[in-house]
C-alpha cells in the first residue's frame, strides 16, 4: 500500500474511488471523463497516444509524457484547461483540470442513461 499511497499523493484533486478516477488508458487511447464547472455538461473525452501525447525526455521530471488541451463542451463556451502528465508505461503520475472536474466513467454513463438533454 506504500507505492499506492505515495501514488495519491501526487494528485492535486482528491481521488475518492481509485487513483485512476476520471481516466482510463486504453491499448492505443487515453479517455478522460470530466464535468463542466460552469453548465454541468459531462463529457468523454478520447486522446489518441499516438497524436496527442507529448514526450519529455529529459530526465528532470517526474514524468515522461504529457497532454495539455484545452477542452470546450457542447453546452457552453467554458474552456476547460487539462494537463495530465504520465510515466513511460502511460500511467498518470498527475493530473490537473481548470474550470471542470473529474468524474468517474460511471459519473458519465449514468448522466447519459438519465437522458440529459444536450
Ligand atoms: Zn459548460
Amino acid at each position: 500500500m506504500g507505492f499506492l499511497a505515495r501514488l495519491v499523493n501526487k494528485f492535486i484533486s482528491p481521488a475518492p474511488t481509485s487513483a485512476q478516477s476520471g481516466i482510463q488508458v486504453t491499448k492505443d487511447a487515453v479517455w478522460v471523463y470530466l464535468q463542466c464547472d460552469k453548465c454541468g455538461e459531462r463529457l468523454a473525452l478520447r486522446l489518441r497516444k499516438s497524436s496527442e501525447i507529448q514526450r519529455e525526455d529529459d530526465g528532470s521530471h517526474d514524468y515522461q509524457m504529457f497532454i495539455n488541451k484545452t477542452v470546450i463542451g457542447n453546452d457552453c463556451f467554458n474552456r476547460m484547461q487539462l494537463r495530465l502528465e504520465f510515466d513511460g508505461m502511460y500511467r498518470v503520475v498527475n493530473k490537473q483540470l481548470e474550470n471542470g472536474t473529474f468524474i468517474t466513467k460511471d459519473e458519465y454513463e449514468d448522466a447519459n442513461l438519465q437522458g440529459i438533454t444536450r
